[in-house]
């Protein structure tokens, strides 16, 4: 019996494995709303991570190469600090993410990590490094254990406790009905939005990654939960290298600096209270959104995307 169960016991971590990684691939597909693949390059080491400075030098890069979209873009993420991209629905921001990632490579220029261009690296390596803290999370039709632990196969209760307690939703779970045990998405008990980030949040906290990827979706949010969500980054995202691809200014209000994207250009770049003062293009879009929420408020109506 040993002798069969141990085959057995061996697909099922790989099965684990293959299934955490399609999954992975499947969110960051959903996320960034590509599929495509590029190679490693013949005997690439593992990005080795220290601090994860991450650096864009330079980056021209089209889906075709007759249409721009990324026109010369340098920005620098100091080790642990928070840079937000804003601007314009269209003007490349979520392009941006996917270069992170490796799902393209640049036409020209490149990017970095710790001084390590992210294409000679391997893309396993690369992109176990970077964790993203989806807004909207699907969760399994799963126990809450779970859906926490699937942020690192083979975590212990006690780990996922940990993580849920930095998550803040360890008070939570612990009142409901079977606390961690309690079957959770569509076909068990329906979390918040802001509750079921905090159990994105846990996953990624367990994942540890050096980087964090904030890639905002464009669907408007009611302000509590839009609140919450702002304060969970915040949290996370202390002493992580933080890139937030903003697409409300509201999340962005507390970065270490914030590039104006336009285009494919980057037009305007400091702090928030910089940017108001510059009464520049910053400024115009942050006057527009607060109008528009007011309206959205006043029309008592939460979908005022972009
Ligand atoms: P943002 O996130 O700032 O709204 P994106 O980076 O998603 O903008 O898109 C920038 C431009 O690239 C848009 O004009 C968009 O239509 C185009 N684009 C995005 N994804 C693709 C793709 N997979 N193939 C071709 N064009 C794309
Ligand atoms: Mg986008």
């Amino acid at each position: 019996l040993l002798q069969l169960y141990q085959p057995l016991n061996f697909f099922g971590v790989v099965y684990r494995e293959i299934k955490q990684s399609l999954t992975d691939i499947e969110s960051m597909v959903t996320l960034l709303g590509v599929d495509r693949e590029v190679d490693d390059a013949p005997g690439a080491p593992a990005l080795a991570v220290d601090g994860a400075e991450l650096r864009f030098e330079g980056v021209e890069f089209g889906y075709d190469p007759r249409r721009p979209i990324l026109k010369g873009v340098s920005f620098t993420v100091p080790a642990g600090k928070t840079v937000a991209i804003v601007g314009p629905s269209g003007a490349g921001k979520s392009t941006i993410s996917r270069l992170l990632f490796r799902f393209y490579d640049t036409n020209a220029g490149r990017v970095l990590i710790d001084g390590q261009d992210i294409r000679g690296v391997t893309q396993t390596s690369l992109r176990a490094a970077i964790g993203i803290v989806p807004q909207d999370t699907v969760l399994f039709n799963d126990t809450v254990f779970y859906n926490i632990a699937y942020g690192r196969v083979g975590a212990s209760p006690a780990e996922v406790e940990q993580a849920a307690r930095l998550a803040h939703i360890h008070d939570f779970v612990m009142s409901l009905p079977d606390g961690y045990q309690t079957m959770v998405g569509e076909r068990g008990l329906k979390l918040s939005g802001g509750e079921k980030q905090r159990v994105a949040i846990a996953r990624t906290i367990l994942k540890n990654p050096a980087i964090l990827l904030f890639d905002e979706a464009t669907s408007a949010l009611d302000t509590h939960t839009e609140r919450e969500i702002q304060a969970n980054l915040r949290e996370v995202s202390r002493g992580r290298t933080t890139l937030v691809i903003a697409h409300r200014l509201s999340t962005v209000i507390d970065a270490d600096d914030i590039l104006v994207l336009e285009a494919g250009r980057v037009i305007e770049r400091g702090r928030h209270a910089e940017l108001l003062a510059a009464n520049g293009a910053y400024a115009a879009l942050w006057t527009r959104q607060q109008e528009a929420t007011q309206g959205a408020a006043l029309a008592g109506d939460a979908s005022a995307g972009d």
